[in-house]
């Protein structure tokens, strides 16, 4: 943890996290610009959200505001294999995966108006030229596309994120990609302009740069720092806090000679080395006086007392302290980029840490458990999957690997072993099911074989073939629950009906509903018109569900998932 360990000291009261309502407003916005240089990959999500959870322990009211510098609209059309993983938002919106980083730490629920990227930008501007509104004029990148980004920029940080319906009091802006790439030099000039339309103080520039360590007695380097800031400040924006990323706390040599060549002080060096874990880093920043930089620079008071960052460290400390393991095997497509799967695995973390279990997830391709195709790895996947304490199934596209997932699902349902299939999981379960219980040959769905004599699994009517960017059924959609009492109904608290978040084309076949419950696999949760299916659960089976919805994209460090944490305590043999 450093140096500055020993000066950590929180007042504690006796307030809940979650109780913690904003008590601290300030006089006008406040805005947090996080850039970062050197290479991509530094963090700077995990910067910028971790600065936010200092924001929001300080009582301010926070949104947050991701810009992604490419030319898709958003990330709906990209691969999760190349990108990480698609994130949902309540309304419908395809994201990048910060997105879910800022709802997981600030507790918020962000709209797609958030996420703005180049694409999004360039289509307002060009609509609005066919429509006459630049009466005339040249309409160019400056000052049209700075002008509209920063429009974009104020008018989101305005609209509530915390479901208080109050105006935020600061907004956390994440500029992605690396200062120096010809992308991102629109959005650069705009936040250079911002800091004069909002006035200088009401914003904080915090660059991320990387420090590596070299040669064998671990020389920390300046030199890429240096470089990124001085070409930050050649486009006219001076950093105000330098985080630099390295393996091991800063030196206060190297932290002196950043200072120096940076034109910032000292102080505003800081470390953001290594940590044991990820909930670690606000507090690190924190250690570092941060806050009080941050709060010196925009103008507001830090309380006393910060009741919400004590109840973090004690998270963060608790995530260290486990040791006793819980295995849960995860079936899928893997490309070695496993924030393909961000939310899930963070769903399964909130989840594992509530049940007191250090997590290990066991990565199955599930090409591997196909049993007609048998490749190498075949004994491998299977010994792992079968040592397991409980299997999921997620999200995916395509047919890659299905027969595999069917194999590992038929395998929990027949084994007792505890199953969660989240949205594709849900279909492979039901697909399992009318095969092997139903006698319904080469059930599938239409999506993996067009001519299946069993369709187990349709096309949804409503949703468009020709076109692929937000054609699916997005977002949040209210589920009833059915039936009065069931597995899924209790961890959900009891809850009449569930709001989660959805991304699917395909859905359960509505004609073979009746006779798959008949047989105990049963859609205990439907949408409004009882037609389709979203909650499945199997009868006499220790939990054995599915859900057609993400619910991944709404657990809180605080707050589990209810589907994975029934995965979790089931895994350890708790009661549902
Ligand atoms: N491919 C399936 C569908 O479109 C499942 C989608 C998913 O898992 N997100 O319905």
């Amino acid at each position: 943890m450093g140096a500055f360990a020993s000066n950590f000291v929180i007042h504690r009261a006796n307030v809940d996290m979650r109780d913690m309502s904003a008590s601290n407003p300030v006089d006008c916005m406040k805005y947090v610009v996080v850039t970062g240089g050197v290479l991509s990959g530094l963090g700077k999500g995990i910067t910028a959200s971790s600065i936010g959870v200092l924001l929001k322990s300080a009582g301010l009211r926070l949104t947050s505001v991701k810009i992604d510098p490419y030319l898709n609209s958003d990330a709906g059309t990209m691969s999760p294999f190349e990108h990480g993983e698609v994130f949902v938002l309540d309304d419908g919106g395809e994201v990048d995966l910060d997105l879910g980083n800022y709802e997981r730490f600030l507790d918020v629920a962000l709209t797609r108006e958030n996420n703005i990227t180049t694409g999004k930008v360039y289509a307002n501007v060009i609509e609005k030229e066919r429509r006459g509104d630049y009466l005339g004029k040249t309409v160019q990148v400056v000052p049209h596309i700075t002008n509209e980004i920063q429009d974009w920029i104020e008018r989101v940080a305005h609209v509530s994120a915390d479901g208080s319906g109050e105006t935020p009091d600061a907004c956390v802006i994440e500029l992605g990609g690396t200062v120096g790439d010809i992308e991102s030099a629109p959005f650069i000039e705009a936040l250079r302009q911002f800091q004069f339309r909002v006035g200088q103080d009401n914003v904080c520039f915090v660059h991320v740069s990387l420090v590596p360590v070299m040669g064998p007695v671990g020389e920390q380097k300046t030199k890429p720092t240096q470089h990124t800031v001085k070409e930050l400040r050649g486009l006219g924006i001076i950093p105000d806090i330098l985080v630099c990323r390295s393996e091991v706390p800063l030196e206060d040599e190297t932290r002196e000679k950043l200072a120096a060549f940076c034109h910032v002080g000292t102080d505003a060096v800081v470390s953001a080395h290594d940590v044991s874990n990820l909930y670690q880093i606000p507090i690190s920043l924190y250690e570092q006086s941060v806050l009080s930089k941050v709060s010196e620079h925009l103008g507001f008071e830090v309380p006393d007392t910060l009741p919400m960052l004590e109840d973090w460290k004690e998270m963060a400390d608790k995530v260290d302290r486990l040791e006793e393991e819980v295995h849960i095997a995860m079936v899928g497509k893997y490309t070695g980029l496993s924030d393909s799967y961000l939310s899930v695995i963070k769903a399964l973390q909130h989840s594992a840490y509530a049940v007191d279990r250090k997590l290990v997830i066991d990565w199955i391709e599930s090409t591997d458990l196909d049993p007609h195709y048998v490749t190498e790895k075949h004994d491998e996947a299977w010994d792992l999957l079968k040592a397991a304490d409980g299997i999921l199934v997620p999200g995916g596209f395509g047919n890659r690997g299905v027969e595999g997932k069917i194999a590992a699902a038929n395998y929990a349902r027949i084994n007792n072993v505890p199953y969660l299939g989240v949205c594709l999981g849900l279909q492979i379960a039901t697909i399992e099911f009318c095969r092997n219980v139903l006698g319904l040959e080469n059930a599938n769905s239409t999506e993996f074989d067009e001519n299946t004599p069993n369709p187990a699994v349709v096309f949804m009517p409503e949703i468009s073939k020709t076109h692929m960017g937000g054609t699916m059924r997005l977002g949040t959609k209210p589920t009833p629950f059915l039936v009065d009492d069931c597995k899924m109904k209790r961890l959900y608290g009891g809850a009449k009906h569930v709001d989660e978040r959805h991304r699917h084309r395909y859905e359960v076949n509505p004609d073979l509903i009746e006779r798959i419950e008949a047989e105990g696999l049963v859609y205990v949760g439907k949408d409004e018109t009882g037609q389709r299916c979203e909650i499945m659960e199997l009868e006499n089976h220790p939990y054995y569900v599915g859900t057609q919805y993400h619910p991944e994209f709404k657990s809180r460090p605080n707050r589990p998932s209810p589907p994975f944490l029934g995965l979790l305590k089931a895994a350890v043999g708790q009661e549902i």
